[in-house]
């Protein structure tokens, strides 16, 4: 049977609650105990997917398929255990289901309520798969205050008062904002949020307190007087130069022994924290810096990539060097040679994407990195691009493009290279999709395998033929054009097992060119770094030797 441990957040938003949770999860795990990790959003979406990076940051994809929030990807990072579809649930989801229970006539007859129905439907969802792990994390998004999030709120607290006492800990959250007039901490926002949070029934066990200062004892002190948690349950968190040193630096506070004081749990198994002091001296022991651009649409918010910088750091880590990531507007090579802007970059990445918004330049970006025998990696829209810059510029192929921009702008203006995908294999089925489908998870969507060509770049870097990676795209490189690009010397040196979906292609005669159509950054972990970024940033190193 779980424990569950419910994470809230008050006083303001972007505390790093989801970082709190994941590092509590690693350092339960290092105490010999299983994790899985949960994220609840008050939200009316019904899952992220159809949000803009530019709103929500990055969207997660799992293994099962599911499109959940950025967050997830920081726990599976920090914990290694893969997040599933019933690890993230919006406000919105949980509606839709309720919703659909009642048109199918399964309340027989009553008044749908927020409670018990929708604080119902909640609880159940947090209960699934309890037996399966010894402690369950769930993080509740937004801010304890927030209209939207109340029945979550309500949820917990029903959740808690349903079970023995003692199997459920709330954790919750604050800031204590600075004065730098009267050189103080400030303790009162906390109290406040605290206040707030027992107005609704929940007692937090443990207060994590964001500071950008030290927090004296006394205020430590007071904070537990008056917020009713004890002493040793108030937990300094102070910022970081990077996020992998934060399940270190929340033991140092004893964030974990004091949830296990919370639970009871005595005496407490001995922490083996090896794997993150081995992160760590990787990342403070680094010698020398690679400069990695990425060209792509969203960079003005850092985290509609989160997961490609992070494993992008990750391939440092396992090189000892540090990646200096920057990020280039694609647009810009609309107006610009990509040349300047591109000089001096040991690596190129093109990410994922949607929409034709930017693609001519990720086009001469991909063309830049060919012509120069600079490493580029291509993913999902990256590879795409890839395949257009070599069917136009070497295959002979000039109105080269791909049905999605075709769609997009109503007209027919290319030959599509890149096709709309209406049909194809998971598993034991047949999926099929039209072009007016729904927008939302309606995308070839999770884990899939592929099989390498042997002998290919790829094989060598993955050291096997077989691999499974996570998917999110709806178009497709068509085979059609596969002989002729072959010919050119771009090798499909990936394939889904039944042969019909390019994986992979990759330059013959390039140091390091290599095209993907899933999402390698979404598995890549601080202590098992992906073998693509890990190789890729290898090949960045070899490149700055060259300069
Ligand atoms: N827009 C492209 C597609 O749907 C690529 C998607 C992506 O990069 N994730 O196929």
């Amino acid at each position: 049977m779980a424990r569950f441990i419910f994470i809230t957040g008050g006083v303001v938003s972007s505390l790093g609650k989801g970082l709190a949770s994941a590092a509590l999860g690693s350092l339960l795990q290092a105490r010999g105990f299983s994790v899985r990790l949960r994220k609840l959003d008050p939200y009316l979406n019904v899952d992220p997917g159809t949000m803009s990076p530019f709103e929500h940051g990055e969207v997660f994809v799992t293994d099962d398929g599911a499109e959940t929030d950025l967050d997830l990807g920081h726990y599976e990072r920090f914990t290694g255990v893969a997040a599933r579809k019933t690890d993230s649930v919006s406000s919105g989801r949980i509606y839709s289901n309720v919703l659909e229970k009642e048109r199918r006539g399964d309340y027989l007859g009553k008044t749908i309520q927020v409670i018990p129905h929708v604080t119902n439907e909640i609880k159940d969802f947090i209960a699934i798969g309890e037996d399966e792990v010894d402690f369950m994390l769930c993080e509740i998004g937004g801010t304890v205050g927030d209209i939207e999030g109340l029945p979550f709120f309500e949820a917990i607290r029903q959740f808690a008062h349903d079970r023995p006492r003692g199997q459920c800990i709330f954790m919750h959250l604050t800031l204590l904002p600075y004065l730098a007039a009267s050189g103080e901490l400030k303790t009162k926002p906390t109290q406040h949020s605290v206040k707030e949070l027992r107005s609704i029934g929940i007692a937090p066990d443990i207060l994590v307190c964001r500071s950008e200062h030290p927090i004296p004892e006394k205020e430590r002190e007071k904070i537990g007087l008056f917020c009713n948690v004890r002493k040793d349950a108030v937990i300094a968190a102070y910022d970081l130069k990077s996020i992998y040193e934060a399940p270190l630096a929340y033991h140092k506070q004893g964030l974990d022994q004091a949830v296990l004081d919370a639970f009871g749990i005595s005496p407490a198994p001995k922490p083996n924290l090896d794997r993150w002091e081995d992160v760590m001296d990787r990342l403070t022991n680094a010698e020398g810096e690679v400069r990695v651009a990425i060209v792509g649409k969203y960079t003005q918010l850092e985290d509609a990539y989160k997961s490609i910088a992070e494993a992008l750091t990750h391939g440092g880590m396992a090189n000892r060097v540090r990646v200096r990531v920057e990020w280039v507007d694609a647009e810009l090579f609309d107006r610009e040679d990509p040349a300047p802007h591109l000089q001096g970059y040991h690596a190129i990445l093109v990410p994922g994407g949607f929409g034709e918004r930017g693609t001519e330049g990720k086009i001469k970006a991909a063309q830049f990195a060919r012509e120069r025998g600079i490493p580029y990696l291509g993913i999902c829209l990256g590879m795409q691009m890839a395949v257009i810059e070599a069917a136009r510029n070497v295959a002979g192929i000039a109105s080269a493009g791909s049905e999605e921009f075709d769609h997009e702008a109503g007209k027919k203006r290319f030959e599509p290279v890149v096709y709309h995908l209406k049909e194809w294999v998971q598993g034991n089925y047949t999926v099929q999709r039209a072009v007016g489908d729904d927008k939302g998870g309606t995308m070839r969507l999770g884990a899939y395998d592929a099989t390498l060509v042997d002998g290919s770049h790829v094989a060598e870097i993955y050291g096997s033929t077989a691999i499974e990676e996570r998917h999110r795209h709806r178009y497709e490189v068509d085979t059609k054009y596969r002989k002729a690009l072959e010919a050119k010397g771009l090798c499909f040196s990936g394939m889904s097992p039944d042969g019909r979906l390019p994986e992979i292609v990759e330059w013959k005669d390039h140091p390091w060119f290599i095209g993907v159509q899933f999402h390698p950054e979404l598995k890549s972990k601080p202590f098992a770094p992906h073998p693509l970024f890990a190789d890729f940033v290898r090949a960045a190193v070899e490149t700055s030797r060259l300069v």
